[in-house]
């Protein structure tokens, strides 16, 4: 009999992702939002726009499905989770803990939370050159103020419903997923989005705006990897909380030097020491992940980078 999920945020970068993959692995693929994919059409069997901060909408987005990937969440790069931290943690609260408890009353059997590596605490992340996180060293908890304290939350409220209740809860810790298809303005998007735009608005020889002072660090995670990570995990009995990232560490000025390569363009860089930077350093552990999946990401940061700066110049120029 054919599976039926439901994949929420299926409107967004990585749920619409998501949606394509599982459709071609044969699943029957309920998409749930309160936008439709802003790129290309769905091809989810059936999408709803349902506002899952409300309870009622929760129970119509899992009724009569059999899993649950729970990626809906107001969320956004650092600019916007710094500055709206009331709204994140009031509409991301609501959405998980309905969605969490409208499974419970559904009987779904798998249920995927998708946190973030803005759990990790602050204080392990002084210095561009820090040691790659490790999945227990959440704690003791200093998570990114607002985002990443109501993921570390949720993250623990599905341990809670799988203890209490049987549902079987996945939580997976993404660090930044980048690729095509996904927010590259207005206020939203992450820094490699950001910096592919702002390349591809670049003529030759042009400077470009570099949030901070370029050398605070991160490692970056092509969609199709995060997709085939997601849904590996999903095949697992593993339901403690795992890292699914890159573990390929770079600067922001690195970052930027790599999108001008692809873009063949020679760009000076202007930092911007006022805007927020996030952590200073930040890289993931994928011991685990290994170990778990007997897998890690597959797509280099150029291959990558490559398909996201030609997708993005692409809708630039249209
Ligand atoms: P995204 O913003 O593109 O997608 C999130 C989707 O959730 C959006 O389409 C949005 O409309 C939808 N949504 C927001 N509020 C809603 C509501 N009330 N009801 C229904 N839908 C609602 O973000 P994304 O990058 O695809 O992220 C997906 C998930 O992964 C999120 O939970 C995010 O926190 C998590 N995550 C992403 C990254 C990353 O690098 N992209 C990193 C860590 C964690």
């Amino acid at each position: 009999m054919t599976t039926r999920v439901v994949v929420t945020g299926a409107g967004g970068f990585i749920g619409h992702h998501l949606v394509k993959y599982l459709k071609a692995r044969g699943y029957y693929v309920r998409g749930v939002d309160i936008v439709h994919p802003e790129y290309e059409p769905t091809v989810a069997d059936e999408f709803e726009i349902l506002d899952l901060r409300r309870w009622d909408a929760c129970l119509l987005a899992v009724r009569g499905m059999d899993q649950v990937y729970n990626l809906a969440a107001n969320m956004g790069g650092i600019g916007f989770i710094e500055s709206n931290k009331a709204v994140i943690v009031h509409d991301n609260t609501l959405i998980n803990i309905h969605m969490l408890e409208a499974a419970r009353q559904h009987q779904i059997k798998k249920y995927l939370y998708t946190s973030s590596a803005c759990i990790y605490p602050g204080y392990l992340q002084k210095s561009p050159d820090i040691q790659p996180l490790k999945e227990e060293q959440a704690y003791p908890a200093d998570a990114e103020d607002g985002y990443g304290w109501e993921k570390l939350y949720t993250e623990r409220a599905c341990r809670h419903y799988m203890e209490d209740y049987g549902i079987q809860t996945y939580s997976v810790r993404f660090h930044n997923i980048f690729g095509p298809l996904g927010t590259y303005d207005g206020g939203r998007e992450k820094s490699p989005a950001a910096i592919c735009r702002k390349v591809a608005l670049a003529a030759d020889g042009d400077t470009i705006e570099v949030w901070g002072d370029g050398l605070q660090t991160r490692s970056y995670c092509y969609v199709d990897d995060c997709v085939e990570g997601i849904y590996r995990l999903m095949q697992s009995d593993f339901h403690n909380p795992i890292n699914l990232g890159q573990d390929r560490m770079i600067s922001i000025n690195e970052l930027v030097d790599i999108v001008s390569n692809i873009a063949g363009k020679t760009i000076h860089r202007r930092h911007d020491l006022t805007k927020p930077q996030g952590v200073r350093g930040r890289n993931s552990d994928n011991t685990l992940l290994r170990e778990v999946l007997k897998w890690e990401p597959q797509v280099s940061l150029e291959a990558g980078l490559k398909l996201t700066y030609e997708w993005i110049s692409g809708q630039i120029k249209r």
